[in-house]
Order: C-alpha cells, then structure tokens, then sequence
C-alpha cells in the first residue's frame, strides 16, 4: 500500500494510539484535538498536530480535511461533538469516516448520519477477552459473520506429529485449514503431507461451533 493520508480527530488513548501506529506503519498522520495539551503530547507519534476544534466547518476547511484519504473520529464522551463532526466531515466529501462509538444509541447516529466504518472499542474489546478465556487455545481470530471465523488455533499435544492427511480436520470437524504457524514461520496453503509439530498452530477457518469444539480438544 502507498503513502496515505490520514486524520485522527481526538487526541485521547484511543485516538493516539491509532496515529501512531498508522505513523510508525510510515504513513503520513494529522493529529487534531481542541485541547492544545494533548495536541503537545501528541506531537511526537503524528507527521503533523494541530489544535482545532472540529465541530466548526471553517476549522475543517482551513485543515483541508477534503485532502484526507481517511479520517478518525475518536472523540469519545463528547457525543455532540463526535457527531457534529461526522456530520460536517461528510457533508464536506470526505470519503471514508472512522468513527468510534461509546454506546449502541451513539453507533446508530453515526450510522445513520453515514459514518463509513463504526467502531465500538470497549464492547469488542471486551467480547475478545471473554472468548480468549473460553477458548484458551485460540490466540487470534478474526469474526468473518456472525456465523463463521478465522482462527489460529494451538495444536493440541494427541494431534502432534501426524500429517494434515491423517488429521482430517475438514471430515473430522467440519474445518478447512488456510494456514500453519510453525517457529514463527507461517505456511500457507499447506499440503495434507505437512506434519504439524508440538508447539504449531493451525490458522483455520469455520463454523464457530465447530471451532469451540477443535479449540477445546486436549
Ligand atoms: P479516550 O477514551 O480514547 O482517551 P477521550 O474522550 O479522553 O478518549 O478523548 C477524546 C479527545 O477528543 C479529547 O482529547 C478531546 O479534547 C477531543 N475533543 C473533544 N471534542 C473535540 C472537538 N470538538 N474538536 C476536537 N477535538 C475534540
């Protein structure tokens, strides 16, 4: 992916620790807040940050926001000011609108005042911890449907040194594996003569229930 130019509007935990990993991935990253404190503390992990308050059409303009390839919005308990900025950011062309959201009600506005992507930190956090705790075995997993997962998944010790043959993930539990992570190296597409070691992890891909059951084997 080429250079993009990203905003983050508020300069919080959330919102910094966006700009700073989209900076340290080198990409080009406008740090805005109306606290001028935060916009110093910010300084160092953005390209540039600047104060401004963003539920003013002007201040929008004079940043040039319409430049951005994409836009943040982490103002958290403010909720006014969070939607008023959606609000004027879409009204104004931005493309893409990030929004985080504090509540359901607070989602729906973003939704419906056509906020791109929406982004509810603490539930999904909290929904990751709870099924890491279920699920010990699985250390990644991203949610694909309500239904369906991709999950990387500890080998169990009784399936250690066997072939992805003799295995038969897919006809034992209803699982296609997409990818194997061994010693930090990842195979993808591995072949069925693969031997899966102590230690390896599967990336497979399925039905949640049918993952709950291969990420509880022993
Ligand atoms: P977090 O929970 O991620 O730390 P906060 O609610 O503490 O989030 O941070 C939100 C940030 O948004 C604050 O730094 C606040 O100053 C900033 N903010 C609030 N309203 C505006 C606004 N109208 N324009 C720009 N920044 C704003």
């Amino acid at each position: 992916m080429g250079k993009q130019l990203y905003a983050v509007i508020g300069l919080g935990r959330f919102g910094t620790s966006v700009a700073e990993r989209l900076y340290d991935a080198g990409q080009e990253v406008m740090g805005i807040d109306i606290n001028e404190e935060r916009v110093q503390d910010a300084e160092m992990v953005v390209t540039h940050a600047v104060v401004a308050d963003t539920t003013e059409e002007e201040a929008l303009m004079s940043i040039g926001i319409r430049n951005f390839d994409a836009v943040i919005v982490a103002i958290g308990n403010d909720m006014q000011s969070s939607i008023l900025t959606v609000l004027l950011l879409k009204e104004l062309g931005v493309k893409k609108v990030i929004a985080k959201a504090l509540s359901k009600n607070h989602g729906l506005l973003l939704d419906k005042i056509g906020a791109d992507w929406i982004i509810y930190p603490e539930r999904d956090m909290g929904e990751r911890v709870a099924h890491q705790l279920l699920s010990p075995n699985v250390l990644n997993f991203i949610e694909l449907s309500k239904e369906y997962n991709i999950e990387e998944i500890r080998i169990p010790l009784s399936m250690t040194e066997k072939s992805l043959r003799e295995l038969d993930v897919r006809a034992k539990y209803n699982l296609s594996v997409i990818a194997i992570v061994s010693d930090g190296e990842i195979i993808v597409s591995p072949s069925p003569e693969q031997i899966i070691h102590k230690g390896d992890m599967l990336v497979v891909i399925g039905n949640r229930e049918d993952l709950t059951v291969f990420s509880n084997l022993k």
